[in-house]
């Protein structure tokens, strides 16, 4: 079956009794021992029916051997991280998810792991880093915010050389568009809050697994933390997920188009997508099906920023992404705040960088409301004799 097929039958031809062409929300917590025996069902943290469809479609989704579906994208990250002891060392992206960042830096730290961050396009850099006690590579591609794009192959084989595991947050690209595991990755995640979920109204987190024994440790750690996720929500996914695809290329097609038009304003100095950068282009050619639906730029004035994001009219100023609604982030003072400046200056993220996830309205409708505001931007400051 193709990606667009499995996607659409998520969830068809598993409820024989009554035929059900969306698998039913098994809300009960406890399940009968029936003749002393259990249905392979005890207590619903440990495994529920309708979680247990999602967790079977998105495993078969990445071509993983195993998932499992957490109550949000930090909670299936905890679990992972679970996989590590007091002393570890892992290499992980240098531009990626403020929350991921928080969680390593201010939680993970006081429990004894270290962690370094390095620049994955630089496989020197990566070599260089690599310590006696490191166990894994933690890869975003695309990254976070500046959709900088990391060779998932690459990374891979020096990974298995050096025999450490590798983990990638696949949640800019989906299954539908990169398949991390087909290059070579151990452990998938997704904060499922954005694509997968696609209408801004589930918090949801999802993990894949390759290899037995690893699948055999998650599932011990996901019912051991027990952050797991809550059987509507389960349900709520599932049904988001069914039209990943045509959303997906809707996504793609309006950000590709919004890219093109911001690239060409003057009051942009940098549009960062994947297409305007000729090496990440074609890496992405290469693992990828498409450039994704979200970017960020940087405008020439800071003095714009508050301004334009205030006079958008269509797009809502706000934190998140991969919904059907497009959304824009300050990741400065929103996504990023809790990143040190020292570190935010050292990526690349300043003041006047702003990313879109650029949702599946008309694009005709999305241009103008970017050029207005824009303008109105660019007018206040004139007048206020800011610029
Ligand atoms: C949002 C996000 C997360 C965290 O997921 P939540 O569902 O908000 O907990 C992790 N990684 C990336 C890339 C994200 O965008």
């Amino acid at each position: 079956m193709r990606i667009e097929t499995h996607l659409a039958q998520i969830g068809t031809k598993k409820e024989p009794k009554t035929g059900a062409i969306n698998f039913p929300v098994y809300f009960a917590t406890a399940y009968e021992h029936i003749g002393g025996v259990s249905t392979g069902f005890d207590y619903t943290r440990t495994a529920n029916p309708t979680r247990q469809v999602l967790e079977q479609s998105i495993a078969a989704l990445e071509e993983g051997d195993a998932g499992f579906a957490c109550s949000s994208g930090m909670a299936a990250i905890q679990t992972v991280m679970g996989l590590f002891s007091q002393g570890d060392h892992l290499i992980v992206s240098l531009d990626l998810y403020g929350g991921t960042y928080r969680l390593f830096e201010q939680v993970l730290s006081r429990y004894g792991l270290t962690f370094s961050w390095v620049d994955l396009r630089d496989l020197s850099q990566v070599e260089q880093a690599i310590q006696p006690n490191t166990k894994a590579i933690f890869i975003e591609t695309l990254t976070n915010p500046l959709i900088q794009v990391i060779n998932l192959e690459e990374i891979c084989q020096l990974a298995k050389r050096q025999q450490l595991l590798t983990i990638v947050d696949n949640t800019f690209m989906t299954p539908y568009l990169q398949q991390p595991i087909k290059w070579g990755a151990d452990i998938v995640l997704h904060s499922a809050t954005k694509y997968l979920g696609g209408h801004n109204d589930v918090l949801a987190g999802l993990i894949v697994s390759k290899g037995e024994e690893l699948s055999e440790r998650i599932g011990f750690l996901h019912n051991s933390i027990g952050a797991t996720l809550a059987p509507l929500d389960a349900w709520l996914l599932m049904r988001g997920m069914k039209t990943l695809a045509l959303r997906m290329n809707q996504h793609l097609a309006n950000a590709r188009e919004l890219a093109l038009f911001l690239n060409q304003h003057p009051l942009v100095e940098k549009v960062f997508y994947p297409s305007f950068d000729p090496e990440g282009r074609q890496i992405l050619t290469k693992q990828a099906r498409g450039f994704s639906g979200i970017f960020s730029f940087r405008l020439k004035d800071e003095n714009l920023v508050r301004p334009f994001l205030e006079h958008l009219e269509v797009i809502s100023f706000a934190e998140s992404l991969g919904g059907v609604e497009s959304l824009i982030t300050h990741p400065a003072t929103q996504t990023h705040a809790d990143m040190p400046d020292e570190l935010c200056q050292k990526i690349g993220i300043c003041g006047r960088l702003v990313r879109i996830s650029v949702g599946i309205e008309h694009i005709e409708d999305l241009q103008q409301d970017i050029a207005q505001a824009l303008k109105k931007a660019d007018q206040i400051i004139r007048r206020s004799g800011l610029s």
